[in-house]
């Protein structure tokens, strides 16, 4: 081989060596630059492109200062690196370097001098580009800050254990327990248990939920550093992620305010329960008290309410209670369009039981007659008492007056059976009035008006029975209460007037006597005689007072007479059979004579025989007493009444009055010239005078002659005449134009 053979291929090793190397610095993923003397010398592409530039070309020759941000960089990092280059070791550092395009960017470089004994030689420089793992890194840096930050500010306990031991906790954690920071690393877990036992039984059961996949969630209580004791909860799960040497990783909050507060509040319901027990009964004891207050009010009420609705003496139920019965039943029988029957029901001469018995006994009958008319109607009625004697049955749901009929008639069956009241045998016959819903009244106090009325006609009929109400009766009651109204008045205004007949001795034709008839001197309708208004005094007891006003002003008309020189002769006045049961009757008598200064004889009573004889044993009494004083007396309207001969014979009786039904006919009907006949004969026998009264013919008189009748009064000797007509009766010119001249024989 030749020398120049030798060095062609030594040159040609040489070339391949350098293409090899160039190659590797081209490929080279970190930039590599070659300085010499702090001027830019060789690059490779990398370099090259981490820089900016397009070429090596670019940047050979240049001073190194174009790769600084700024000279003093340049010059700082220049005398850093050259003492420790010029040492032979390698200089590192990280810094940002300048691109071509003045950006700058993060660059690890590492240089190491080619010969460290000389410097000038050049130096290799090795940079990489770690702007992006610096930002990386500042990242991690930065979460792994807040990570710990997070960990340590935690307001729950954070504790990663391995072991039962505690490898890390954080602040909270240690907080919770009462340690200072630091100071629980290392310790075993069971020291923050209040007892071995405890510590167990909680590990045991955690580390079973924890093996099995699932999250150990428990509220525990705990031991602080100082003994005290706190209630925790615990969440542990295995720690997923964490380092491999930690099994568990704990969060503990202190749930102790919590917990007191739960239990506080557990005590605070108990407590409350208690009292609430406690309030209940104390409730419940007065609850009972109320029940029995509100019990006993009730009772008070009802009784109050029974008082108010029900009649005292017999308990039936009173005006007020009735009215509501009625009410509902009507209400019930318009719906359903049957009938209710309104009885209205009085007893008859209740009054005189009451007066003569006394009240006693009256109190005592009226209870009986309710214990009656209870047990004869049916359950459903009702059977009130609206005061005195009067009581009102009502029927709901019958189905006409058929019903009611034979209710009413039970009713007089079942009190016509005599009771014994203190010894006194009894009867207290009724008078029933009927008036039916809906023909005779649609309103409770129609149908009561209506059946009172009707009741009212009962009693007119003869009592003891029962009467329909029609309209016809209504009528007729108006008239009677318009008719007392006035009568009333008549009463106050002195509208009463008396007229006299004369009483004739039939032999003489003489005038024996005055009677005293009394009539009413209307302004409108003039005069209107007794049968018109005496039978209503009589049933509403105004009889009283007129009567009482007649005798008084019959003696004193007498007296007048008298004072005018008249003869004297006795006056005859009618007696009632109410005002001869009038209360004090003999001393209203002895006070009127004595009041006109009338003696007694002159005063002559006529009484009917139904008078005489409806309660004859005190009927005699009166007359016994009334003879004894010298007052005759007179029995008018003789033989209409069914007397007896028996009775007749006891009674102390001066004088029969024929009644003129039987002087009517006498001249043509035997029967009735046989019973005048008898009349006679009968007063003869018993020494008594016999008047033939009505008589208005001659031949009556004469008749009446005949058979014996030695007085008589009537229209053929005189009409009733007012009181100046009457003296005319004693001038001689008249009597004698009457046949006849005064007697004043009786
Ligand atoms: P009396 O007591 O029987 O009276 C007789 C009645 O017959 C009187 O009717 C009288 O006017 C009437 N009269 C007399 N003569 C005749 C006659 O010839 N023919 C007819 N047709 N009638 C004659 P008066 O005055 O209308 O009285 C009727 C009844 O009224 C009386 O019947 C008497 O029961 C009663 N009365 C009259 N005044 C009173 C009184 O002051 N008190 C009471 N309680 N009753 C009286
Ligand atoms: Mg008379
Ligand atoms: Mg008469």
């Amino acid at each position: 081989m030749t020398r120049d053979l030798i060095a062609k291929s030594a040159v040609m090793a040489a070339s391949q060596t350098l293409l090899e190397l160039r190659a590797i610095l081209d490929n080279a993923t970190v930039g590599i630059l070659f300085t010499k003397n702090r001027v830019l010398v060789q690059a490779n592409k990398a370099f090259v492109q981490m820089f900016g530039y397009d070429s090596a070309d670019e940047i050979v020759g240049q001073p190194g200062s174009v790769l600084y941000p700024d000279h003093a960089t340049y010059e700082l990092l220049g005398s850093e690196a050259g003492p420790v280059l010029a040492a032979g070791a390698p200089y590192r550092t990280e810094i940002e370097m300048r691109r071509k395009d003045d950006s700058t960017f993060w660059c690890r470089m590492s240089a190491k001098a080619i010969n460290p004994l000389r410097t000038q030689d050049g130096t290799i420089w090795i940079t990489e580009d770690v702007t992006e793992r610096r930002r990386l890194r500042q990242t991690i840096e930065q979460s792994q800050r807040e990570l710990e930050a997070i960990f340590e500010n935690a307001a729950v306990g954070i504790v990663f254990v391995r072991d039962r031991t505690i490898l890390r906790c954080n602040y909270r954690f240690e907080e919770i327990f009462g340690y200072s920071a630091g100071e629980l690393v290392g310790s075993a877990m069971g020291e923050l248990h209040p007892s071995d036992l405890d510590f167990h039984r909680f590990d045991d059961w955690a580390r079973q939920r924890i093996a099995a996949g699932e999250m150990a969630l428990t509220e525990i209580r705990g031991r602080r550093k100082d003994g005290g004791e706190i209630w925790v909860r615990a969440t542990g799960r295995q720690a997923v992620g964490a380092a491999a040497s930690v099994d568990v990783v704990w969060i503990f909050e202190d749930v102790t305010e919590r917990h007191s507060a739960e239990s506080a509040l557990r005590r605070a319901h108990d407590e409350l329960e208690q009292r609430v027990l406690e309030r209940t009964s104390e409730l419940s004891s007065a609850n009972q008290q109320l029940q029995a207050e509100i019990f006993e009010r009730l009772q008070a009420e009802q009784r109050i309410w029974h008082v108010a609705h029900h009649d005292g003496l017999t308990g039936l139920p009173n005006r007020t209670l009735l009215q509501d019965r009625l009410d509902q039943a009507l209400t019930q029988a318009g719906r359903s369009g049957s009938r209710v029957a309104v009885i209205f029901l009085d007893l008859d001469r209740f009054k005189a039981i009451n007066d003569t018995l006394g009240h006693g006994v009256g109190d005592e009958l009226l209870k009986h007659v309710a214990g009656r008319l209870s047990a004869v109607v049916r359950a459903s009625d009702t059977v009130s008492r609206l005061g005195g004697d009067e009581f009102v049955i009502v029927m709901a749901g019958i189905t006409g007056p058929d019903d009611a009929a034979v209710a009413a008639q039970k009713v007089i069956d079942a009190l016509g059976v005599s009771v014994t009241i203190e010894g006194h045998p009894l009867h207290a016959t009724p008078s029933l009035g009927i008036a039916l819903f809906p023909e005779d009244g649609a309103a409770p106090l129609e149908l009561m008006k209506n059946a009172d009325t009707a009741m009212y006609h009962a009693k007119a009929r003869g009592r003891n029975t029962y009467e329909f109400f029609t309209q016809r009766l209504t009528a007729e009651t108006e008239r009677a209460f318009t008719l007392e109204q006035r009568l009333r008045q008549a009463i106050d205004d002195q509208h009463l007037v008396l007229h006299y007949q004369p009483l004739v001795n039939m032999a003489t034709r003489k005038v024996a006597g005055l009677e005293a008839l009394v009539r009413w001197n209307d302004p409108e309708r003039g005069l209107i005689p007794p049968a018109e208004f005496i039978p209503l005094a009589e049933e509403t007891g105004l009889i009283v007072p007129v009567g009482n006003w007649v005798l008084a002003e019959a003696l004193r008309q007498n007296g007048r007479w008298q004072a005018a020189g008249l003869p004297q002769l006795p006056i005859a006045v009618n007696l009632s059979p109410r005002q001869f049961r009038q209360k004090d009757l003999i001393g209203s008598i002895r006070a009127i004579l004595a009041e006109t200064g009338q003696p007694a004889h002159l005063l002559e009573l006529e009484l009917t025989e139904s008078t005489l004889l409806h309660d004859l044993d005190a009927a005699l009494d009166i007359l016994r007493e009334l003879d004894a004083m010298g007052v005759r007396l007179a029995i008018d309207d003789f033989g209409t009444g069914y007397s007896s001969l028996n009775h007749l014979k006891r009674l102390p009786v001066h004088k029969l009055k024929i009644d003129q039904s039987f002087v009517r006919d006498l001249c043509h009907d035997r029967d009735d010239a046989a019973i005048v006949n008898a009349i006679i004969g009968l007063g003869h026998a018993m020494e008594m005078q016999v008047l033939a009264e009505g008589v208005e013919t001659g031949d009556q008189a004469a008749a009446l002659d005949r058979l014996g009748c030695c007085h008589y009064q009537g229209y053929l000797f005189s009409r009733p005449l007012p009181p100046d007509q009457v003296e005319q009766l004693f001038n001689p010119a008249v009597l004698a134009s009457l046949g006849a001249e005064p007697d004043y024989a009786i």
